[in-house]
């Protein structure tokens, strides 16, 4: 699970200190996906970027997969990181490595044998539907292709939790349904919660399961998909359902 209690960030100090999250909680079960909406501006990666250990809170907590991370020392960072896998908006693939190279990065360092890295990177590739691009480079693949390759990097070391940051935000609507439509696979076959960053109401009722809106750095309002779009309670909502009956 991902769960975030009274979580609080501030860039700077002193007369420059700049709030940007205010008591923020979330909570994200296994095999469920929970979206993070919001206008640009209201905190959504910085979230994000306390969850995966980016950053480190001003206060408040952060459990990832029942462990609490918040005051990790610095030295158990990397090993609590591998548990937290994450997505970007613009896949962030190595431009002189093929698809199949890109997703076998994290193995390296894992010591594991040639064999078994082969194995593994053929596996993580079937699973997203790019058995046949293994050799491509970012280049000749789609923005939705190259999406998918980096959520099977993103799945190599075996996450418990999958953090994805407007990893659909510039595809167009049919590679977005196929990233959207994979996200909700994974999530149901590998047990995952994923933390589902987008500033699209439609991405929202397309796949999550749960929505926090997020404005301001504050959450205006929380719950069950299928409860927020029936009927929001904040401006917020209602500002990103204009078009609810
Ligand atoms: P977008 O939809 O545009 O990606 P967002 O909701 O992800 O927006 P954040 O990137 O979390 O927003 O930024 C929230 C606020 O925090 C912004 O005002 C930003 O300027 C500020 N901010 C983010 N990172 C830092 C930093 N490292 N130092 C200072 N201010 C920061
Ligand atoms: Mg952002």
């Amino acid at each position: 699970m991902i769960r975030v209690e009274k979580l609080h960030k501030t860039f700077g100090t002193g007369t420059r200190a700049r709030p940007v999250l205010h008591e923020v909680d979330l909570n994200i079960a296994q095999g469920t996906i929970g979206a993070v909406v919001g206008p640009s501006g209201a905190g959504k990666s910085t979230l994000a970027r306390c969850v995966n250990l980016l950053e480190r809170p001003t206060s408040g907590r952060v459990w990832v997969a029942g462990t609490d991370v918040t005051d990790l020392p610095e030295r158990d960072l990397r090993h609590a990181r591998r548990a937290i896998g994450t997505v970007f908006q613009s896949a962030n693939l190595l431009r002189r490595r093929t698809a199949a190279q890109n997703v076998a990065m994290p193995l390296r360092y894992l010591g594991v044998t040639a064999r078994e890295e082969k194995r593994r990177v053929a596996e993580l590739l079937e699973r997203v539907g790019l058995t046949d691009r293994a050799d491509d480079y970012p280049a000749q693949l789609s923005g939705g292709q190259r999406q998918r390759v980096g959520i099977a990097r993103a799945l190599a070391l075996r996450p418990k939790v999958l953090l994805s940051d407007e990893a659909t935000s510039g595809l167009d609507p049919a590679a977005t349904r196929s990233v959207l439509a994979l996200l909700r696979e994974l999530r149901t076959d590998l047990d995952l919660a994923i933390l589902l960053i987008t500033h699209e109401m439609e991405v929202v009722r397309e796949v999550a399961d749960t929505a926090a809106l997020l404005r301001e750095g504050r959450v205006a309002e929380s719950g069950p998909v299928h409860q927020l779009v029936a009927d929001p309670h904040s401006a917020l909502g209602n500002a990103l359902l204009p078009d609810r009956p």
